[in-house]
């Protein structure tokens, strides 16, 4: 098992190399993020012996019940679910240094209270839904600059880029124009020169989409299953509003 997600490890930054040198960039503008959901501490452990040091989890949950058993364990946490505003505090209590899911100003807004109580800062990525998908949260790409505005307003959170899950298909080149479409809304937020925003970051990219993901621009593609292994969970679990 242990050898599975070091092998699998393996696989996917040999991916990431190709995806790299078939769009002609360096593959340390790439980082590998390990989307942890369901996936147990121990297994965790096994990829931060091996040397990774990126993590999300989606719920503050599963964050507080790994917590403990990975403290010994240099990492970094970010946070990439969909985060309700009574959790703020909890979240807040768990090291997480970017929260890539901020997608509405009523969170930025409590975020930033909090923040402001407990004198810290946080570096945020603003989520889009570029696949028009009612199930995926993010807000919507015509809302993206304006929220991007009021954000960069509240001094607690330093914007460091955007971030989108794709749309689920097959149809690589549908997928890309997700891609296409968040790298285009960086480029339009970059050209307005907002204060305290910084467009660094594009974390797009997943399991089965990495590759199209690096060619149109990823810094940070997240991935879980071609690690960990199928979850035992249906990512509805994760993705819907209505839950
Ligand atoms: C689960 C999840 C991932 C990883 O998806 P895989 O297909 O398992 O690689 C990436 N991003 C988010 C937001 C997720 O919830």
């Amino acid at each position: 098992m242990s050898e599975d997600i070091i092998l699998n490890i393996n696989t996917i930054t040999e991916r990431i190399a190709k995806a790299c040198a078939l769009s002609g960039r360096d593959q340390s503008e790439v980082k590998l993020l390990l989307a942890t959901k369901t996936v147990p501490a121990d297994r965790i452990k096994v990829a931060l012996a091996a040397g990774q040091t990126l993590i999300a989890e989606n719920k503050v949950q599963e964050l507080k019940e790994k917590y403990e058993a990975l403290s010994e364990m240099p990492h970094t946490n970010h946070f990439i679910g969909h985060l309700q505003t009574n959790k703020i505090k909890d979240l807040l209590k768990h090291e997480v240094s970017c929260i890539q899911s901020l997608d509405r100003l009523d969170l930025a807004e409590k975020l930033h209270q909090r923040l402001l109580l407990e004198n810290k800062t946080m570096e945020v990525l603003i989520q889009v839904n570029t696949s028009f998908e009612e199930s995926k949260f993010g807000v919507s790409p015509d809302e993206a600059i304006a929220l991007t505005k009021q954000v960069a307003q509240l001094p607690t959170l330093k914007i460091k880029g955007l971030m989108t899950i794709g749309l689920l298909s097959a149809e690589v080149e549908k997928v890309r124009k997700c891609f296409r479409l968040l790298k285009q809304i960086q480029q339009q937020i970059i050209a307005l020169q907002i204060p305290n925003v910084n467009m660094q970051e594009l974390s797009m990219g997943m399991s089965g989409d990495l590759e199209a993901a690096i060619a149109e621009g990823a810094t940070i593609v997240r991935v879980g299953t071609a690690i960990f292994g199928t979850r035992p969970t249906p990512d509805s679990e994760y993705w819907n509003e209505n839950k």
